[in-house]
């Protein structure tokens, strides 16, 4: 007998609901020509006409789409569209190499491309070596399409207008089927692949909308900065579609002022990304005269929040911030940096320690903290790798034989070396590579890294390890600082002193005018370090 009704966790069922409740809700759209206006109920009617043309293009359950696009209405309705004929969305980022770009859609064995029409050239310059795709549809806002070498080309809105809008979603997909697909931006390697389950991004987007983790709701007005092309915007597009919460998506290259003036003009409530966002924002913020106040959080998450940039969004301007975690492998919310009811009291300076750190594990995630003697002391001091389960995360790659070292008995084996303390507030020190080991210990790059941005002529740090003859390795400081500053090494070094162990102090200070970073805006340690050596002759 059965105890409970065993209804499908799905993604057409999650479409479905937002289709009949919030017709009249709305998705503000910036494309490369025009910002648009859609109600859910439009949108839903494009998805439906959409799907049905993949259909007729021959898209069966289980074959994979790729969508090459940046945050606007038509990847929206492709994220819905191609999960609810069983397809598999697969999102692909932008800003890979051609090599990479190459090995993954061929590895996805991708049947047809969605694409962007500013992106064509992405594609057409690896058109000989994608050898799965049967047919290129643009999204574009111009009635004709330009001259391209790909073959056979559509324009998406030329299909979509002789869709059908009424075309049923698939009945029969099951939860565990596979919805989407996402590999991992790869500062190493050849790039992983995930594939999310339709129960896992129905569940991560229940998590989302939990009052303790993200809250989203109906009321809000989200805007997800970061790109759909990255662990599906984290999840935000399905979980505020599913809800009827306002969406506002700021499309192609959106700067810092785009953003500021999204925010202003739709009273965007909800807004989410990496720290290198919100460090332009802020920037702006100084330059600009916007009045942001109907932020009521600013996620960011990707890499660590540095303190000192919570501090000037709170105390500065007014907006609160959310530090979170999570992975490609993850969907990606793993942990959340709210206090617990009793820390009311702290002083401010102790809630932004709190605040700062990675955050406590969301319910429905499990963490387990290890090192070589087991499990670590949750003490804050006692530093181990973060394995994770849970019914979002990945058990393994997609078609990838590195699984086996990243997934051990039923857990998701991280690379992040952390601490948690005895209120589970999970604190990263470190991605294992980039750990600094000098003289048998441990210098985290991320608490230096953190310290120098802190500090008020500093726009970014970052921290590497270059090796050394008697500590093995030592740390050496990157700074940008704030236009037309000037400091020392000698400064920096001063300024650094009080707040760590003298051993821990790098040995050289290098101002730089950007430090590079990876396609979704993290340091990139591997090219830095690489310049880091030749500017010290190593
Ligand atoms: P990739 O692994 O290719 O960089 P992901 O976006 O999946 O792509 O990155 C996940 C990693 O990003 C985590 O393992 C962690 O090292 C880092 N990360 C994510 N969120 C944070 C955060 N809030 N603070 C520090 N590091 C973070």
């Amino acid at each position: 007998m059965k105890i409970m009704m065993d209804i499908q966790l799905t993604l057409p069922a999650m479409l479905q609901h937002t289709e009949k409740y919030f017709p009249k809700k709305e998705i503000i759209s910036r494309t490369q020509k025009e910002i648009r206006t859609f109600t859910y109920g439009e949108f839903v009617s494009r998805t439906r006409s959409l799907a049905s043309i993949l259909d007729r293009l021959g898209v069966a359950r289980g074959d994979k789409v790729g969508t090459i696009a940046w945050n606007h209405h038509r990847h929206l309705e492709a994220y819905l569209a191609i999960p609810s004929i069983g397809a598999v969305l697969h999102t692909i980022n932008l800003r890979l190499s051609k090599e990479h770009l190459i090995h993954i859609i061929n590895h996805a064995e991708d049947k047809v491309l969605l694409i962007d029409v500013d992106l064509l050239p992405l594609i057409e310059q690896i058109k000989d070596d994608i050898n799965t795709v049967e047919a290129f549809i643009v999204m574009t806002d111009d009635d004709t399409l330009p001259e391209s070498a790909l073959d056979p080309i559509y324009s998406y809105e030329e299909l979509l207008a002789g869709g059908d809008e009424t075309f049923p979603f698939r009945d029969d997909i099951l939860e565990n089927d596979p919805a989407g697909l996402c590999y991992t931006s790869a500062t190493t390697g050849k790039p992983k692949g995930v594939i999310y389950s339709h129960r896992g991004l129905y569940l991560h987007s229940m998590a989302l909308s939990l009052a303790d983790t993200a809250g989203l709701s109906e009321q809000d007005i989200a805007m997800p900065v970061v790109p759909m092309f990255h662990v599906n915007a984290w999840g935000i597009p399905f979980a505020a579609t599913w809800l009827g919460a306002s969406q506002v998506l700021p499309g192609p290259m959106p700067t810092p002022q785009i953003l500021a003036e999204l925010i202003e003009d739709n009273k965007v409530t909800i807004t989410a990304g990496v720290p290198t966002i919100w460090l332009g924002l802020l920037k702006e913020l100084e330059q600009g005269n916007y009045n942001l106040n109907s932020l009521r959080a600013v996620l960011c998450g990707g890499s660590a929040a540095p303190e000192g940039m919570i501090r000037a969004f709170e105390e500065t301007h007014g907006i609160p911030f959310i530090h979170a975690y999570g992975m490609t492998e993850t969907t990606p919310v793993v942990t959340v940096a709210k206090l617990k009811s009793y820390q009311a009291n702290l002083s401010y300076e102790e809630k932004l320690k709190l605040r700062a750190t990675q955050g406590r594990v969301v319910p429905g995630v499990e963490v387990k903290i290890v090192n070589d003697n087991g499990e670590v002391k949750a003490d804050g001091q006692d530093m181990g790798e973060l394995l994770i389960r849970g019914p979002w995360i990945a058990d393994s790659y997609y078609k990838d034989d590195r699984s086996e070292s990243s997934f051990v008995d039923g857990w998701l084996h991280t690379g992040d070396v952390v601490t948690i303390d005895e209120e589970g507030y999970v604190k990263i020190v470190d991605r294992t590579k980039d750990l600094i080991k000098s003289g048998g210990e441990w210098i985290s790059s991320v608490d230096l890294e953190n310290a120098l941005m802190a500090h008020p002529d500093v726009f970014e740090a970052a921290v590497v390890a270059i090796p050394d003859p008697k500590w093995q390795e030592r740390p050496v400081a990157c700074v940008v600082l704030n236009d037309g500053v000037q400091l020392s090494k000698e400064e920096m070094l001063e300024y650094l002193e009080p707040q760590f162990a003298k051993w821990w102090l790098p040995d050289e200070v290098l101002f730089m005018d950007e430090i590079p970073k990876t396609s979704v805006g993290k340091f990139l340690k591997r090219a830095l370090r690489e310049q880091v050596e030749e500017q010290l002759a190593l």
